[in-house]
């Protein structure tokens, strides 16, 4: 029986299943993770692939299910996802795939931005809205931190929109499988957190100006009279963001 508060909704749909296994584009990886397989609906398709697949399921019964019907995944079971040691795999060069559960989506990104220079791609299925934030473009109502922080590393793209019906039980609303694929895993002359710190304190106040939103942050006399200190966080494009944090740095 699906357990709501893990985010269990199913996917009774193996022609999307293999869609979104098929989507990954199989760069040299060393391993591929899965984060929340369930019942296995894309794992069966992944253990076809050419390429080591390791699981990360919370949901002893899930677990249970796995082992006694992908015997061959018996050793590559991980727990929580947003509590794994990336060292346990082995590997500094993985793929991230999974049909995600939506009540941790955010987080699920966060943690493979923090680990971005291991993550050279991902695959995944979110909520339609979240799918969208991330993949925002600057002039968007959903553009924001998470489109910000994940383009400045990943390209974006938007693969396909998947209907409730298609799960079990259904989900309050769509979906959508996007896709990451690394660029870069630093941005030379500035470092990850204070980029992230900007991105929060601009979009964290979207109605002021950034003169007024970052002087939490206290802006450096050079920059005052700066133009993008006039705009709001949202007229911001992701290079626009960069070159003002590393304006900033270079005081
Ligand atoms: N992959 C399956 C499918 O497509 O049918 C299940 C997808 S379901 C939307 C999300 C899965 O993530 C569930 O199996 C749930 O138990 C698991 N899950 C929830 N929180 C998790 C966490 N923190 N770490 C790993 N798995 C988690």
């Amino acid at each position: 029986k699906p357990k709501k508060h893990l985010g269990q909704h199913f996917l009774n749909d193996r022609n999307i299943a293999s869609k979104i296994v098929d989507s990954l584009s199989y760069h040299p990886y060393d391993l591929v993770l899965e984060v929340g397989p369930g019942m296995g609906v894309l794992t069966q398709f992944l253990l076809q692939k050419q390429v080591k697949v390791y699981v990360a399921e919370i949901d002893k019964e899930s677990v249970d299910y796995l082992k006694i019907n992908y015997p061959q995944l018996e050793k590559n079971i991980v727990g929580d996802f947003l509590k794994l040691e990336f060292d346990e795999l082995c590997s500094d060069n993985f793929a991230v795939i999974g049909n995600f559960p939506y009540n941790i989506s955010s987080q699920i990104v966060f943690k493979i931005l923090e680990n971005k220079h291991k993550i050279p791609e991902m695959v995944g299925m979110f909520q339609k809205e979240v799918a969208e934030r991330i993949a925002a473009q600057k002039g968007n109502k959903t553009y924001g931190i998470l489109s910000v922080f994940t383009q400045a590393y990943y390209n974006v793209e938007y693969l396909f929109t998947v209907h409730e019906n298609v799960f079990t039980p259904p989900p309050k609303v769509k979906s959508a499988v996007i896709r990451l694929i690394r660029y870069r895993d630093n941005i030379e002359g500035v470092e990850d957190e204070f980029f992230l710190k900007l991105i929060k304190a601009g979009f964290n106040q979207r109605r002021k100006t950034l003169r007024n939103a970052l002087k939490v942050l206290s802006i450096p006399p050079s920059l005052e009279s700066h133009g993008f200190l006039n705009l709001r966080a949202e007229q911001l494009s992701v290079d626009d963001f960069i070159d003002l944090a590393r304006l900033w740095n270079s005081k």
